[in-house]
């Protein structure tokens, strides 16, 4: 008795996919002729069968014309749809290979797919949603299917992009070098960074010459002509290629690369210090100390605070350093490029007189480069120069819940998926 209600209901449900399926995926030269339930192991799937309407003509893959049919594959093709009630839910279609009078016999292309993709593309835009929110591997146990399908789906959805987005009106850039994996690879990465639109706009492998002049080969010709501020750290290789590239913008050095190499400075000073102390025999006070010198005041923990007051009490190289890196701060609060410049001599005679080596190479670097760095004053408000480090840490989030990226293709369709703010197809039915 249970059990032929359920059948009905069954039934019933199975009736109204159709209604369903015509209301939002309708398709114009196809008809969804039968469903059914199919048992796979211990899965129950939804299979929703698909046939040609009568008298339409398949249409060639390559060329997108329609020509008469040449013959049907043996067996169909199950194409993966969004799960209904939680079921894993396919269209089966036996595929038909058309005689083009240009490209020969080919498969035929169907309209709710990609070329050979297993999945249908509304389902494809549908994960690829949730891989923005939800790690891909997460994705994939929510709606119960491959990860390999998640990354296709993600995949399909950057390449779609990639082709249809609008790279013309971009007036500030940042290039940046970002490493990733054990064994510490380069990515080169350029960004959009004006006020109104900051997003990733090229990954390369690698940081040579070669990874940004492929960027800006990408950008074309006339959009380069059109940048107006470039904002990137001190790497000769890049600024030559920056300079010759794009010629109407001016290079600046941003803030963030600036206090990164000045923190790098301190941090070589202070592991130099804490070796000598060891091996004299002094108390390793350092240890364990690198975030107290190189976060910001503001952002340490009550250990982090405690330590770093006690470290501050002696005499010590670290200290030195450390006291010059906070009083760098000011520089930036300059409104005037004038009294900046003031400021910034006055700084590194300073940290020249310190004899502290990393802290004079940090000088030296400064002044090889102060023309870009004061740069920054003049550009301070044509471009959102504090996104280069939400970018950056935006990176660093996508590599690190990576765990599933083993290769660096898939890590750039991870990026692009996430930061670069890329355009969807449109969909005739909205899930989210
Ligand atoms: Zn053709």
């Amino acid at each position: 008795m249970i059990k032929s209600t359920k059948k009905q209901s069954q039934e019933k449900t199975l009736m109204r996919i159709r209604t369903l399926l015509n209301k939002f995926e309708y398709l114009k030269s196809f008809v969804y002729k039968k469903e059914y339930i199919e048992v796979h192991g211990d899965q129950e799937r939804l299979i929703i069968e698909i046939v040609p309407r009568k008298n339409s003509q398949a249409i060639c893959s390559i060329c997108g014309e329609k020509h008469s049919t040449y013959d049907h594959k043996s067996t169909p093709r199950d194409f993966e749809f969004v799960p209904l009630w939680g079921m894993p839910t396919y269209f089966r279609y036996q595929m038909r290979r058309v005689s083009c009078p240009v490209h020969g016999v080919r498969i035929e292309q169907v309209p709710w797919a990609r070329g050979k993709s297993p999945i249908t593309k509304t389902y494809g835009q549908f994960l690829a949603h949730w891989a923005k929110k939800l790690s891909w591997q997460e994705v994939a146990q929510s709606f119960k299917t491959s990860w390999h399908n998640v990354y296709m789906a993600v995949k399909e959805m950057v390449e779609y992009g990639l082709a249809h987005r609008d790279l013309s009106q971009i007036e500030a850039i940042g290039v940046d070098e970002v490493h990733y994996g054990k064994k510490l690879k380069y990515l080169t990465m350029v960004y959009q960074l004006d006020q109104n639109e900051k997003r990733l706009l090229f990954v390369e492998r690698n940081r040579r010459v070669k990874s940004l002049l492929k960027c800006f080969r990408e950008l074309g010709k006339e959009n380069c002509l059109n940048i107006k501020y470039v904002c990137s750290d001190m790497w000769k290789p890049y600024l030559k290629v920056i300079k010759k590239k794009l010629p109407n913008a001016l290079n600046i050095l941003d803030r963030f690369h600036i206090v990164k190499k000045l923190n790098e400075a301190v941090n070589t000073v202070r592991i130099e210090e804490n070796q000598r102390l060891k091996k004299e025999g002094y108390e390793p006070i350092l240890d364990k100390s690198k975030y107290c010198f190189l976060k910001k005041e503001e952002n340490l923990t009550k250990n982090q605070e405690t330590k770093l007051k006690d470290i501050l009490q002696y005499d010590l190289k670290s200290v030195r350093a450390y006291l010059l890196k906070i009083s760098f701060e000011a520089f930036w609060q300059y409104d005037s490029p004038y009294w900046a410049e003031w400021f910034l001599k006055k700084w590194c005679t300073r940290a020249m007189r310190s004899k502290l080596e990393p802290m004079k190479k940090f000088v030296k670097m400064i002044r090889r480069h102060q023309p870009l760095l004061m740069n920054w004053f003049k550009a301070k408000k044509a471009y959102s120069s504090g996104a280069v480090e939400g970018l950056n840490r935006k990176v660093n989030l996508v590599t690190r819940r990576s765990y599933g990226f083993k290769n660096y293709d898939i890590l750039k369709i991870a990026l692009f998926h996430t930061m670069g703010k890329l355009p969807e197809p449109e969909r005739t039915h909205s899930f989210f």
